[in-house]
């Protein structure tokens, strides 16, 4: 932590803004410099470029201002989990939604497939059967809203009986980011990310990040970054901090755009279901005439940019059942909508006029 740190009473959008600053010196810069280096003068802290740089520190000092914790960054959002969910012993049980980001799926299934763990996949909207599952529990795994299905998890209720069951609480907090839930205040023992998506929201870099209050957990983590090696390069962790920078206004103008798309678009005839959480900037919406219709649009809009991942300042979109490792409980017509922050009315147009040809 620098002198300068904010305040810890500041509001989200000062922190976005102030977080992981220079002090305020004559002829410091304003933004961190990109720090080049594979090792450091002995003596220090630093030491060797695996164990930490001051552009990552910059990073992890203004997300863990905004979640209200101690960030470490990664090479990716996967990374993070796959780092966490190497928290528990042996055949140790981890229960997570079984609408969780597939990438977390497959690790846990290739976790099981090794004798690791165990894993017990649940309905996140079930709280009741969510809590009953957390008995026997090692980690809670919770990813709220799911991608794509966007399911809610009643997280207080679950992460009492988590912690009365001796469970560490994880929320996977890509889609909500800190501007719109802060899990740690929730009790959460753990917070991750992929940078990748809104955080970094400029499409350009891959990155992760975990955050945690607990300095114990804190220290172990940090540890097993620093022996995996799995740290992020220099340039990401400075376009993820670039891009935080507008995190509260990006995704103030992506919820207000996905409200008012999720209000044009219910009853559209060519859609069985429109799926909107009530917050955040992803909308998922199932065609009626299943998957060809969904490939079909993708095709058919010139602003909407047919890729996967989200939480770009452009609107993407994919049909997620595309991929083979998307849990079968996702509809196979489902095209997952990552609304951008561009003029509502030509996405609405695009969208609407690709929607209207499918006939
Ligand atoms: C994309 C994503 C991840 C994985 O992050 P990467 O940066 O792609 O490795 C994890 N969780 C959620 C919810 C995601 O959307």
């Amino acid at each position: 932590m620098t002198e300068d740190s904010p305040a810890p009473d500041l509001r989200p959008a000062t922190l976005a803004v102030t977080g992981g600053r220079p002090p305020h010196t004559p002829d410091e810069p304003l933004n961190v410099p990109i720090t080049m280096a594979s090792t450091y003068v002995a003596g220090g802290d630093l030491e060797y470029g695996r164990y930490g740089n001051p552009t990552w520190a910059a990073f992890e000092e203004a997300l863990g201002a905004l979640e209200g914790g101690r960030a470490l960054s990664f090479s990716s959002g996967l990374a993070a989990v796959a780092t966490v969910l190497d928290l528990v012993g042996h055949d140790s049980l981890v229960v997570a939604p079984r609408n969780s980001y597939n990438g977390t799926i497959l690790q846990l299934a290739d976790l099981e497939s090794r004798g690791r763990i165990r894993s017990e996949l649940v309905d996140i909207t079930d709280t009741d059967a969510v809590v009953k599952a957390c008995d026997d529990a090692a980690l809670v795994w919770l990813e709220s809203p799911t991608n794509p299905a966007l399911e809610i998890a009643d997280i207080p209720a679950i992460e009492a009986a988590a912690h009365a069951a001796g469970a560490y609480v994880v929320v996977d907090n890509t889609f909500a980011t800190p501007i719109l839930q802060r899990p740690l205040e929730l009790g959460a023992d753990i917070v991750v990310h992929s940078v990748t998506k809104y955080l970094a929201g400029h499409s350009d870099a891959l990155m992760g990040a975990i955050v945690t209050r607990d300095e114990e957990l804190y220290a172990v983590l940090k540890g097993r970054r620093d022996l995996i090696g799995a740290v992020p390069g220099t340039l990401e962790a400075f376009l993820a901090l670039r891009g935080l920078r507008t995190l509260h206004l990006r995704v103030e103008r992506a919820q207000a755009n996905a409200t008012e798309l999720t209000r044009r678009l219910a009853g559209h005839p060519a859609l069985d279901e429109v799926r909107y959480p009530g917050f955040g900037g992803i909308v998922s919406i199932v065609l009626a005439q299943g998957a060809p219709a969904a490939d079909l649009l993708t095709r058919k809009t010139s602003l909407w940019v047919h890729a996967t991942s989200l939480g770009g300042v452009e609107s993407t979109f994919e049909r997620r059942r595309r991929w083979k490792s998307e849990p079968a409980t996702i509809p196979d017509g489902l095209v997952r909508l990552s609304v951008g922050i561009e003029d509502i009315e030509d996405i609405w147009a695009d969208l609407a006029g690709a929607l209207d040809d499918l006939g």
